[in-house]
């Protein structure tokens, strides 16, 4: 390989994750760039300078995995405290416990079923008329029924995606658990988190390494890539290409902070899942981190909207006219030489932190063994 050092573009996980394997690998230089202040992406936390609790910046992140691979590696650097996430919804019927479990089936239908009772109470209200799901309005009404649907899911998913819920795929509610049983731990992981010293802080130390140089503020050019043997970029595929095939949809989240004396809801996230009121939840960050003491409250009703040019992209939509244009810039992508793509934005899929996390190791064992070889030729991460 050349003297040229390998620049990855974006410090959030997955620049920082491949940045330190391919050092590792190597023993090459890394340049690591990313056009924000700091490091750490959509992950990054600091303290709020009024209350001094550790805010998530960019919307909360809970550390879930069930990959024992993933979560040695994030312990390594930086100590996790457990934390469940155990969220509520507040409907016009009151408050409920989420993820859909025995306690909201109970409560919501005023019964006192047992776990098989339910199932079988659910089983009577589900359609089973449909056969394979082909969207999220007929993965719910299979699996839980109209009710449940209109009360915990219809009005916040219109509301978070802007669109009706039988454009959007089956997977997105596959995300989410329902159980007959008492246990309202929003995920079902092995490993859960959150880290006592803030994202920020474990991705710090990821990219903290002799042979890696850290540069914030700075925003990739397409003139420096003759600079590098090597380019990952981990930024949206769409502006790497600036649109010329137009933009890949995106929904932004935002919203309005406030602080309090005390404690303001007394959880760390309580979702709004009907149409009214129109934001989609509240976030507390101070209980992201019950380990802490602090007698002020900071919290922040969030919002959803699409993307527009100067918003942050979140939650990649994936409508099919969105994977019509996915396509092109994958087609033009497959033909750079030596540029890489990368991460939730680069290969515009709805992932966490630990499939992130995940495919930076596979991606950058595969990338240094082709850089090695001389023949480098990954592109993307994933078939698609
Ligand atoms: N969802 C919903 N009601 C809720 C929570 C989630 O309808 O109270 C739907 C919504 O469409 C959301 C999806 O389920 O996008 C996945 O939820 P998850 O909590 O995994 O979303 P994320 O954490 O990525 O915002």
């Amino acid at each position: 390989m050349s003297a040229k050092p390998i620049l990855v573009v974006g410090a959030g996980f997955s620049g920082a994750v491949i940045a330190r394997e391919l050092a590792e690998r190597l023993g090459t230089r890394v340049l690591v760039v990313d056009s924000r202040s700091h490091v750490g992406g959509n992950c990054h936390t600091a303290r709020d300078s009024g209350t001094g609790v550790m805010e998530h910046v960019y919307g909360p992140h809970i550390f879930n995995t069930n990959n024992k691979v993933v979560w040695d590696y994030v312990c390594k650097f930086g100590s996790f405290h457990p934390f469940i996430n155990r969220v509520k919804a507040s409907t016009s019927r009151g408050i409920f416990s989420l993820p859909i479990n025995l306690l909201t089936i109970n409560q919501f239908f005023g019964l006192r079923l047992r776990p098989d009772e339910a199932r079988a109470f659910i089983a009577s209200k589900s359609d089973q008329t449909i056969g394979e799901p082909q969207n999220f309005e007929e993965q719910a009404l299979k699996f839980i029924g109209r009710e449940l649907y209109e009360a915990f899911f219809k009005g916040y998913t219109r509301k978070q995606w802007g669109c009706d819920p039988r454009k959007l795929p089956a997977s997105i509610l596959k995300r989410l658990p329902v159980r007959f049983n008492y246990d309202d731990n929003y995920y079902n992981a092995a490993y859960q988190g959150i880290p006592e010293e803030g994202y920020t802080e474990i991705i710090r130390r990821i990219l903290d390494h002799p042979k890696i140089s850290v540069e914030t503020g700075v925003a990739w050019e397409d003139g420096m890539r003759s600079a590098y043997h090597h380019v990952v970029f981990t930024g949206a595929l769409d502006a790497f290409y600036q649109h010329v095939h137009g933009r890949l949809g995106y929904r932004t989240v935002y919203w309005d902070k406030q602080d309090y004396a005390g404690d303001y809801q007394g959880n760390a996230v309580i979702n709004y899942t009907e149409d009214s009121p129109s934001y989609t939840r509240i976030h507390e960050h101070k209980h992201f981190a019950p380990w802490e003491t602090h007698d002020r409250t900071i919290v922040f009703t969030e919002y959803s909207k699409e993307t527009g040019e100067s918003d942050i992209p979140y939650y990649p939509k994936r409508l099919s006219g969105d994977l019509e244009i996915l396509t092109k810039y994958r087609a033009i992508a497959r033909e750079e030489t030596n540029v890489s793509f990368l991460g939730r934005l680069a290969t515009y899929r709805y992932m966490d932190m630990h499939h992130v996390i995940d495919e930076a190791m596979c991606f950058g064992s595969r990338l240094a063994i082709a850089i090695r070889d001389g023949g480098e030729r990954p592109v993307f991460p994933n078939d698609e």
